[in-house]
C-alpha cells in the first residue's frame, strides 16, 4: 500500500487589506492587533513621503527618491500604487513574496486605491476591511490632535479621508473605532480573521487530506 502523506497541507495564507482613512486612528488599533496575531506578516511599503522622527527605514516604510520609486515601479517591483499628497507609496513584491511565500497571513495597511488594486490582483484570497472613526467630527479632532502635520497637510488629510469613507462599501467589512475602545475594534478585526479562515472554500484541502475516500 501506498504510504499516506503525513504533512498538513499548508493552507494559503489570506491577504487583509487595511484601510483606515487619517484620524481612523489605525496605528494604535493596528499595533493591537499584531500583538494580538503576531503570526501575520505586515508588508512594510515603499514611500516617497518624508521620513518622521519615530520611524525607521524599513519598520514603517523602506523611503525612497521619486527616482528610485519609479525604477521599481518599472522593473515591476511594485503590486499596487497610489499618489497621496503628493507622495507615491506603493506595496513591494518582495514583501509580498516573502510573507505569502512562508504560508502565513499578510497584512497590508494601505489607502483605498491600494486596496482595490489589490481586491483585482488577488479576487477571494484577499479580504478587506474599513477601518473608520465614530463620526466626521471625531476623525477632525483626531487629526488636530497628532501634532505632527501642517494645517495644510491637515486639510488635504480630512479631504481625502471623505473621499474614502464615501467608498466603505467596496470593502468586505466596516467597523468604527470607538474613542478609547482600540483594543475593542482590534479584536473585532481579529474575528474577522478568524472567520475568513473557517469559510468553506478555504477549509476544502483540509478536508480533502484529514478525511479522504480511501477511508470511506
Ligand atoms: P502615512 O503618510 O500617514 O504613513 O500614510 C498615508 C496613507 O497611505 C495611509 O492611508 C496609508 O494606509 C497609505 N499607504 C501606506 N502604504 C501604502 C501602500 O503601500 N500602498 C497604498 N496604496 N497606500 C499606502
Amino acid at each position: 500500500m501506498e504510504e499516506k502523506e503525513t504533512i498538513k497541507r499548508q493552507p494559503e495564507g489570506i491577504i487583509f487589506v487595511i484601510s483606515g482613512p487619517s484620524g481612523s486612528g489605525k496605528g494604535t488599533v493596528m499595533e493591537i492587533l499584531r500583538e494580538l496575531y503576531p503570526e501575520a506578516g505586515l508588508a512594510v511599503s515603499a514611500t516617497t513621503r518624508a521620513r518622521r522622527d519615530y520611524e525607521e527605514e524599513g519598520r514603517e516604510y523602506f523611503f525612497k527618491t521619486r527616482e528610485q520609486f519609479e525604477q521599481l515601479l518599472a522593473d515591476g517591483e511594485i503590486l499596487e500604487h497610489t499618489v497621496y499628497n503628493g507622495n507615491y507609496y506603493g506595496t513591494l513584491k518582495s514583501e509580498a513574496d516573502r510573507i505569502l511565500g512562508s504560508g502565513k497571513d499578510m497584512l497590508l495597511e494601505i489607502e483605498v486605491d491600494g486596496a482595490g488594486q489589490i481586491k483585482r490582483l488577488f479576487g477571494d484570497r484577499a479580504v478587506s476591511i474599513m477601518l473608520i472613526a465614530p463620526s466626521g467630527e471625531e476623525q477632525a479632532r483626531r487629526l488636530r490632535g497628532r501634532g505632527t502635520d501642517s494645517e495644510e497637510v491637515i486639510a488635504q488629510r480630512v479631504a481625502r479621508a471623505y473621499e474614502e469613507i464615501r467608498q466603505a462599501s467596496l470593502y468586505d467589512y466596516v467597523t468604527v473605532n470607538e474613542t478609547d475602545r482600540a483594543r475593542e475594534c482590534a479584536e473585532g478585526i481579529l474575528s474577522v480573521i478568524r472567520a475568513e479562515h473557517m469559510r468553506s472554500r478555504r477549509m476544502a484541502d483540509y478536508i480533502h487530506d484529514y478525511f479522504p475516500d480511501d477511508e470511506l
